[in-house]
């Protein structure tokens, strides 16, 4: 359950400012797409500490945060070097490495970077398409898993996962044929985000509406599905 911080306590920090209690020993902090700071402490951490610890972390909170904003305003990416990009919410600077003789393109997470390697006089369509082969097969890699453990935990079969990058949605759910499709671009989201969306479609093969029963079973399954389906707006 996520808490905001009491204001009174913190005239420091702004409003966009989570904390989540978990059964963890150290305290850690993420920015999500929305610009919200989100704490996790563990159970017994006090109230000093928490906010020493953020304070501690203010410079890399405010990098964060414009480094997401970069990369919300400056779609579509010409994949060049120095560009932003977002993976599972945290985000990359993009760095173009041209290499000869180079086979096959590699992209790679290094520290804050995320690397492609391309040959010389790459079109902005070749880079892209490394990029995004590259993105699939982490989704793929996410999804499959995803998917075998919540069939069983919901009790539904699915028959054939497709994987695309869609306009209006997140995900469907076809249920004559048991068919899901994700959002590739869910990559760019916290990876609490794929996992809601699994869990809404496969309630969809019980519930193939968005009837008050659907929500239930749902929220059995994923009691905070509010909290993440807001990073989806
Ligand atoms: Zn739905």
């Amino acid at each position: 359950m996520a808490l905001l911080f009491n204001r009174q306590h913190n005239d420091f920090f702004d409003d966009k400012i989570e904390l989540v209690r978990r059964s963890r020993k150290n305290l850690n902090l993420r920015v999500l797409p929305d610009g919200t700071v989100r704490v996790s402490a563990p159970r017994r951490a006090g109230q000093k500490e928490i906010i020493a610890f953020v304070q501690a972390h203010q410079r890399w909170i405010a990098q964060q945060r414009q480094m997401i904003h970069e990369a919300q305003k400056q779609r579509p990416c010409r994949f060049v070097s120095g560009e932003v990009i977002l993976l599972w919410g945290r985000p990359l600077h993009l760095r173009i490495i041209e290499e000869d003789p180079c086979d096959q393109p590699r992209v790679f997470v290094e520290g804050d970077s995320l690397n492609v390697c391309v040959p010389f006089h790459t079109s902005v369509q070749q880079r892209k398409k490394a990029v995004e082969n590259w993105q699939r097969s982490l989704i793929n890699n996410s999804v499959i898993p995803l998917i075998d453990d919540w069939q069983e935990k919901i009790g539904v079969k699915v028959n054939k996962i497709t994987l695309r990058t869609m306009k209006s949605c997140w995900g469907t759910c076809t249920a004559q044929t048991r068919r899901i499709t994700i959002n590739i671009a869910l990559i760019e989201k916290p990876m609490t985000c794929l996992n809601y969306v699994v869990v809404h479609e496969l309630c969809h093969l019980v519930h193939h509406n968005h009837s008050s029963d659907f929500w239930q079973l749902l929220t059995d399954h994923l009691p905070d599905w509010r909290e993440t389906s807001r990073l989806l707006k």
